[in-house]
């Protein structure tokens, strides 16, 4: 793409030769990479089509419903099928859950009962995760209900170290790295942590925190013994199209209670009118894997180019992978600054914004986004974000096209180049 594009780059987006060099050698150095991920996502693609075939979806089916939305059968066959694609008994996709952390406090307060004690994997949990388990005082926290949590590595928890107590009544693996410089956890990692909690503990409820993961690996986390597995429908599983929403997918039992902390004791899953929402998500799922597979691309160009401009990568070019996620250790404020506003200067909507610092609800620190995207916060789409603080980290995903997610991984070159420069 880059040789053959070279000219527009340069005279139109103000690329540099050299960095046009780079850029060509990263895309020949990734190619086989790319290859692979093509392939991985044409196996998903097909066992997809499988899952829609099993669930036996209709033209009917995407048709919205009102009011309470009792025997909504769209609504139902879209739970289905998230539960088949997921390999998992049954599923929760509801527009009403407003994010993934949302979705991911239904599943923890549906399964958890005071006195309980909820471990978390790895020990440094994601931000919006710490006001829903009140490490420190936070209203309507799992601390304030009487659930005490406990932080774990997964190293620590493999080696026998961190271990179900007799209070842990469910574990939390959250699979991305979130804002935080360490592995995402693979699903053959996930395997082995489920293996070793359930061998100490039979009873114990293993709860995956599944963002950004989806379509990633062969095989997905209910399909490998956890009880549920929860992520966000505008990340990899909406497809970019969805407008917003959330799943909770697993255990029917699990599924069911999760329900219930969405909506009330006995109504569960059996309301919530759609409003023709389902629609975006249907179409969305059909093309997620493809997407996902267009993200990974961009995420590995973007860890070889900026890996060969001397910057640490986590994870590396030759690393597998197990989410959509490329964490780049900038180390200034300035230069964090640079490559958003580079990754704005791509999008196709707000160009001419330039991003920075601002305060975000569930987040400590102030955290700079840079997307030109379709659907607010919408992160299959090309997009990147960074709290602001020590050792100023970028964390860059989406790209729905790896021609979108090229350019913006160039612009954010130029624009940390000029920034070394300055
Ligand atoms: C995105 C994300 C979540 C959920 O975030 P929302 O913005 O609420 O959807 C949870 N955990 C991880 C690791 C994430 O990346």
């Amino acid at each position: 793409m880059v040789r053959r594009t070279a000219s527009i780059l340069k005279d139109e987006w103000g690329v540099s030769d050299s960095l046009l060099d780079a850029a060509a050698a990263s895309e020949d150095a990734i190619a086989a990479s790319c290859e692979a991920i093509d392939a991985l996502s044409s196996r998903r693609f097909l066992k997809l089509m499988g899952a829609f075939r099993a669930a036996g979806v209709k033209e009917s089916h995407l048709h919205p419903s009102f009011g309470y939305g009792y025997y909504d059968s769209g609504r139902e066959t879209l739970d289905c099928l998230f539960a088949r694609a997921l390999g998992a008994e049954d599923a929760l996709v509801r527009h009403q859950l407003v994010s993934g952390t949302h979705a991911l406090r239904c599943a923890l307060f549906g399964l958890l009962r005071p006195g309980d004690e909820l471990l978390v994997v790895p020990d440094a949990p994601y931000d919006t995760m710490r006001p829903i388990f009140g490490l420190k005082p936070s209203p309507g926290s799992l601390a304030e209900w009487g659930v005490s949590v406990r932080l774990a590595s997964a190293a620590d928890v493999l080696s026998g170290a961190a271990a179900p107590g007799e209070k842990t009544a469910a574990v939390l693996i959250q699979r991305s790295k979130g804002y935080a410089w360490q592995d995402s956890i693979s699903i053959a990692t996930i395997e082995k942590l489920i293996a070793s909690v359930k061998g100490s503990k039979h009873s114990v409820k293993v709860v995956v925190d599944n963002c950004y993961g989806e379509f990633v690996e062969e095989r997905e986390p209910c399909e490998i013994g956890a009880d549920l597995a929860v992520g966000s429908l505008i990340k990899n599983p909406g497809g970019g199209l969805a407008f917003t929403g959330g799943y909770v997918a697993g255990k029917a039992g699990a599924v069911e209670q999760a329900a219930i902390q969405l909506t009330a004791p006995g109504l569960a899953k059996e309301v919530g009118a759609t409003l023709g929402t389902t629609r975006n998500v249907f179409t969305g799922l059909f093309l997620a894997p493809r997407f996902v597979a267009e993200a990974l691309k961009t995420a590995l160009f973007a860890a070889h180019l900026f890996g060969s401009l001397g910057y640490d990568v986590l994870p590396s070019a030759d690393e597998p992978r197990t989410d959509i996620i490329q964490a780049v250790r900038l180390g200034s404020r300035g230069k964090v600054l640079a490559f958003a506003r580079g990754i704005q200067e791509a999008g196709p909507l707000d160009q001419g914004a330039i991003p920075e610092g601002a305060p975000m609800a569930g987040y400590a620190d102030r955290v700079v986004m840079a997307s030109g995207s379709f659907v607010q916060g919408g992160s299959l789409e090309l997009s990147c974000d960074a709290p602001l603080r020590e050792p100023y980290i970028v964390y860059l995903q989406g790209g729905l096209t790896s021609a979108h997610g090229k350019l913006g991984v160039l612009l954010a070159a130029r624009r940390v180049l000029e920034e070394r420069g300055a």
